[in-house]
């Protein structure tokens, strides 16, 4: 576990009193670059929904099999990684170079950990890299040299928005952070969502924490999250609860209320 008294993090951007969303994610993952207050936040979701854990799993494993997908059978080269959070297994430049080793990643987060812990791991080969900026500004994204350098917006790109859609609020504009980026590449490229989904009563009393402690989250509709897709042909099966998305083993007929706390789909811009 981090220390909160090993270093100076304030120097470095890290506020150790209040949760961080990277660092609570990786509470979940069962990592070690969190501290008690990032602990102390997971207890109290873990008390609403306790497969909080699991969840955090499915959404690795979605993860892992969208990269596959998009690098595999798409053909993508290219992928724009937005809250990328804190390294972790299979990130996306790990997936995308195992199918062919030329991939370019770009890893986006606004959390100074992120940058901190991801520079050495993250960017680990001259076809990643990872920078510090948020993505309720995609046209500063768009325009970073680090970006444009690894980027060629002439050719198709995967963008990713994994896990942090639901952290902007409806004022925070999340279609229009989508339609920005989707604007700025060709046919061809993808789209790759997934978001907490208001699919339960846990799920909305989870969401109430999430806002109280920890200042984001709006949990959508199913059909909130499949808007964000519009303009694009959605892929088989889908805007799903996370275990559906192309498995790679066999499903529960029954959907737990972890099974279902996350939605997501995949679709390619016409
Ligand atoms: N995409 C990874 C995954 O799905 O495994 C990590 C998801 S983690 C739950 C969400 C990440 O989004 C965190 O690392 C957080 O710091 C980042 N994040 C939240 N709001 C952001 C913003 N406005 N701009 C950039 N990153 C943001």
């Amino acid at each position: 576990m981090a220390d909160e008294r090993q270093y100076d993090w304030a120097s470095l951007g890290i506020d150790v009193t209040k949760p961080s969303i990277a660092r609570t994610y990786d509470v979940v993952l069962r990592g070690k670059d969190n501290f008690e207050v990032d602990r102390a936040f997971v207890d109290e979701i873990a008390k609403i929904v306790p497969e909080i854990y699991d969840v955090a799993a499915y959404n690795r494993q979605v993860l892992g099999r969208g990269v596959r997908y998009l690098a595999g059978e798409a053909g993508l080269r290219q992928f724009l990684d937005l809250g990328s959070g804190l390294p972790t297994v299979q990130n996306t430049h790990q997936v995308a170079q195992s199918i062919a080793p030329e991939s370019s990643v770009v890893y986006v987060d606004n959390d100074p950990i992120v940058l901190a812990h991801g520079r050495a791991l993250l960017a680990e080969n001259e076809h990643t890299t990872v920078v510090t900026a948020d993505v309720r500004e995609p046209e500063e994204i768009l325009a970073l040299d680090e970006v444009r350098r690894l980027i060629d917006f002439g050719r198709p790109v995967a963008v990713m928005l994994v896990g942090i859609l639901h952290h902007l609020h409806d004022d925070e504009k999340p279609q229009r952070v989508v339609d920005t980026l989707m604007d700025a590449v060709p046919s061809g490229s993808h789209l790759f969502i997934t978001s907490f989904c208001a699919s339960s009563q846990e799920a909305v009393d989870a969401e109430v924490q999430y806002q109280g402690l920890l200042g984001t989250g709006r949990f959508r509709t199913p059909e909130e999250i499949e808007r964000w897709f519009t303009g694009l042909d959605l892929l088989e099966p889908g805007v799903v609860p996370l275990p559906l998305w192309r498995p790679d083993g066999p499903v529960p007929n029954e959907l737990t209320v972890g099974h279902r706390l996350m939605y997501g789909g995949i679709a390619r811009k016409p």
